[in-house]
């Protein structure tokens, strides 16, 4: 399997967990308890910058599994927790409500307290997070996979999906990719977007040190024209593995709190629906490990052609 090479420049010594309590080389991050590690399932975890999309790609790829037959949870990382509003409908409770529901006693859960059943029998879990300004968003995600262990609901899963909160500022919001086979990078041709995953990019390098998390690719959102983003790809290793169109029908079906697939045929949308099946089909099939190589910022600035 090919590896990810580390970003340029290596993360600051001073800023190094000096005890031995990180998960690796440069990181500060506590390292993953072999107790929580996700066995059977194909693991993904989708990154991408704030509003690009991911929740609408998770959802629309979560169903696409599930209507070729793998049974798939998805687990929404966003304190914002609408990663399965289109699958179930609603925004449901979080798994942080759950605890506070019962005074932080995870015993007392039951299943149906923080999993719910969306389109095409998706299970859905939205972590949720602290409140703004306090806690960790990162011990929130371990605390929602434990639980999800202790119930089992992982190893009766073909497919997991974690659809993360936008930019990657710390190791906290990494946390998935402990988990993960393999990341995806949701992006739009524009220069932020590419900024931002060019950040992930790293960040999936960092983690690769210590974990079996690959890069997996791409995934194209919003874009009519891609030429910002294929620049980018040629000068990292990476490659786009499927790309979705703005389609107002795409953004008509958040709203009407559905899946691509539930929504009234229209050629434009045919296309869409064949594309999450294909991605979904080829992501089951496994795709190769990305040695992707992230850009130094002013090369990012350079490549787009910004001053
Ligand atoms: S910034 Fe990251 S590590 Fe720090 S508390 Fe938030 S999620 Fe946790």
């Amino acid at each position: 399997m090919n590896d990810i090479s580390p970003q340029a420049g290596a993360f600051p010594a001073a800023a190094r967990c000096a005890t031995g309590c990180g998960d690796g080389e440069g990181s500060v991050q506590v390292a993953l308890d072999p107790a929580l590690r996700i066995d059977g399932a194909k693991v993904f975890a989708i990154y991408g910058k704030g509003g690009i999309g991911k929740s609408t790609t998770s959802s629309n790829l979560s169903a696409a599994f599930a209507l070729q037959g793998r049974r798939v949870l998805q687990i929404g990382c966003d304190p914002k927790h609408d990663s399965t509003f289109t699958l179930t409908k609603r925004l449901v409770p979080t798994v942080i409500d759950a605890l506070e529901g019962v005074d932080f006693h995870p015993e007392e859960l039951r299943v149906e307290d923080f999993v719910y059943e969306g389109f095409a029998g998706v299970q859905c879990v939205e972590a949720g997070g602290p409140p703004a300004g306090t806690g960790c968003g990162g011990y929130v995600v371990g605390q929602t996979v434990k639980l999800l262990k202790e119930h089992h609901l992982l190893e009766e899963s073909d497919v997991v999906i974690f659809d993360v909160l936008g930019d990657v500022v710390c190791g906290g919001f990494a946390a998935p990719l402990q988990h993960a086979d393999r990341a995806l990078i949701v992006t739009a041709n524009d220069f932020d977007s590419i900024f931002a995953m060019n950040r992930i990019v790293a960040a999936i390098g960092a983690k690769a040190r210590n974990y079996g998390v690959r890069l997996g690719g791409v995934i194209a959102n919003r874009s009519a024209a891609v030429d910002q983003l294929a620049k980018y790809n040629e000068a990292t290793g990476l490659s786009t593995l499927a790309r979705f169109p703005d389609l107002d029908a795409i953004r008509r079906s958040r709203l009407r709190k559905s899946v691509v697939f539930e929504m009234e045929d229209a050629p434009e949308l045919d296309a869409v629906r064949t594309a999450y099946l294909d991605l979904a089909a080829s992501l089951w099939a496994g795709v190769e490990p990305l040695a992707a190589v992230p850009l130094r910022d002013r090369e990012i600035f350079d490549l787009l052609g910004f001053e």
